[in-house]
């Protein structure tokens, strides 16, 4: 039995400077692979390559495309089938299935430096929101983008004046913070500062806890304040939106700028070895051991890299982490109530369902272009249910919102669960955290900096940078 490897990226000797000596990597000396190189499974070899990249989701790639753009050669090993890690899409009889449902924020920083929107053809969401309340919808609508219909929602029964005031009081107040500021100020969970700001018990009840509960998979809202903060001035900038061809579309295009024969996907690392060099070394789950000749970069998710940096000063994991069960549902496009690209919010108090939207109202391309997909999100896991008695509740929850003759005519499609949708994010955090765990060896993913895709592409760039900077100062 054979494996086959591919060659990392560059073959040319490459450099790599800092400002105090250029040194000089000949990586063509090593033991490095061809293309088609077949290697026995049964013998262990020890092939190098410049930096070893572990884990292909956004902070894998955002890592990898700094090591390309400094011209450093890396491989990038990918346990799964594919590219983008919790951000992938599914073809389903003519429908885009993201993995959960996921929202792009245009004006993520570091998204708006690494993403070429246009090609991403982002289809926007209705920003605001309408909330199930009392048996009837109410909308919470963006006074900036839609004036009017924030004007008429002003006396509902979400939030008093007061509340409606104390949002525009709260964008002022993100809006005037740099990121940086905001991801480092002084923290406490969500709900206490929604209650310190001055919050009323319905607002945060009928629209927060589905709203940001549903962003950070936790209703009771105990995430840091810091992570509202930047999700609020990130929304209070950006539109909400989804790429027209799912949201994997974003992890694959930042893989399409990456040498082709540079992501190996199906090759899952069991163990990290430091053994004293500063290089060090993996092993893949069919017993092959690679070995790095500038570092490991460890881009995984945080239950995974706890597993394998175990006893290596890896991350010390927070629970409960974060769940969220996505159904799927299909109607005849002609047969949903409403045609708006608009996320319901489930702001009742009672019932499974967090929230829900008509997907293909807002990217079209979503479905076939007779049939609707019905997206509803649930918060946990629900492990004690099966996908069938989950979707009949479901249908019957929902029936109470657009009646049961409409609802019970949707075909459930497909039931994603997902354990684990995002780290524990609760204070204390530190969400600008030093990469490096040991000589040559760095980490990154979304557990380190802020719990989203922008968060995952930060910490890509930052260990590739400190890996960069490391070793130019410990060669020298
Ligand atoms: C349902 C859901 C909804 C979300 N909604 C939003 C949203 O609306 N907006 C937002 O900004 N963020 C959202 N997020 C969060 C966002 O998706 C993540 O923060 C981000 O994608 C994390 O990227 P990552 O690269 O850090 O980790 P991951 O995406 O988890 O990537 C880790 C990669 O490592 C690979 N891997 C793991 N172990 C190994 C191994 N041993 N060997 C090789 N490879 C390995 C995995 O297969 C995976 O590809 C959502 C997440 C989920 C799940």
């Amino acid at each position: 039995m054979t494996i086959t490897f591919s060659s990392f990226p560059c073959t040319t000797p490459f450099f790599v400077s800092s400002s105090h000596k250029r040194l000089r990597f000949n990586l063509q000396s090593s033991s490095q692979l061809s293309p088609t190189t077949t290697l026995p499974l049964q013998t262990p070899s020890l092939p190098n390559t410049g930096v070893i990249v572990i884990g292909a989701g956004l902070a894998g790639l955002a890592a990898a495309l700094h090591l390309n753009s400094q011209n450093i050669p890396f491989v990038l090993l990918e346990g799964s089938d594919g590219v983008g890690g919790r951000v992938r899409t599914d073809f389903v009889d003519g429908f885009l299935l993201d993995r959960g449902f996921q929202i792009f924020i245009t004006a993520y920083p570091e998204a708006q430096r690494l993403l070429d929107y246009k090609t991403l053809d982002l289809q926007k969401f209705y920003s605001g929101a309408r909330v199930f309340y009392n048996g009837q919808f109410h909308t919470v609508a963006d006074p900036i983008r839609h004036f009017w219909d924030s004007a008429k929602s002003l006396t509902n029964p979400i939030g008093s004046v007061v509340d409606k005031l104390l949002i525009g009081s709260t964008r002022i107040r993100v809006l005037t913070k740099s990121y940086q500021e905001i991801l480092s100020a002084d923290e406490a969970p969500t709900i206490d500062l929604l209650k310190k700001i001055g919050f009323s018990d319905s607002i945060i009840r009928r629209f927060f806890r589905p709203f940001f509960g549903g962003i950070f998979f936790d209703t009771e809202l105990e995430t840091t304040s810091r992570l509202f903060d930047f999700i609020f001035k990130c929304l209070a900038l950006g539109d909400n939106t989804l790429p027209a061809k799912g949201i994997s579309a974003i992890p694959e295009q930042l893989a399409a700028r990456l040498p082709s024969d540079s992501i190996l996907l199906n090759s899952k690392v069991v163990s990290i070895d430091l053994d004293e060099s500063e290089s060090p070394s993996v092993r893949l789950h069919n017993g092959q051991v690679l070995r790095s000749e500038l570092g490991v970069i460890l881009a995984v998710e945080e239950p995974e890299a706890a597993k394998l940096l175990a006893g290596k000063g890896g991350p010390v994991q927070k629970t409960p982490v974060r769940s969220t069960v996505c159904l799927y549902f299909t109607a005849d496009r002609n047969q949903i109530p409403v045609q708006d690209p608009v996320l319901f919010l489930n702001g009742s108090g009672k019932g499974i369902v967090n929230n829900m939207f008509f997907a293909t109202n807002v990217a079209p391309s979503y479905g076939p272009p007779d049939k609707a997909l019905v997206s509803v999100s649930l918060i946990g896991l629900f492990e004690d249910v099966s996908d069938d008695e989950l979707a009949a509740m479901v249908v019957e929850e929902l029936s109470s919102w657009f009646g049961e003759k409409t609802v019970r005519a949707w075909k459930h499609l497909r039931t994603y669960r997902v354990g684990f949708a995002q780290p524990n994010q609760c204070p204390p955090t530190n969400l600008s955290k030093n990469p490096r765990i040991d000589s040559g060896l760095f980490v990154c993913g979304d557990y380190l900096t802020s719990a989203t895709f922008d968060g995952a592409l930060v910490s890509g760039r930052r260990a590739a940078e400190a890996l960069l900077k490391d070793k130019a100062f410990t060669r020298a």
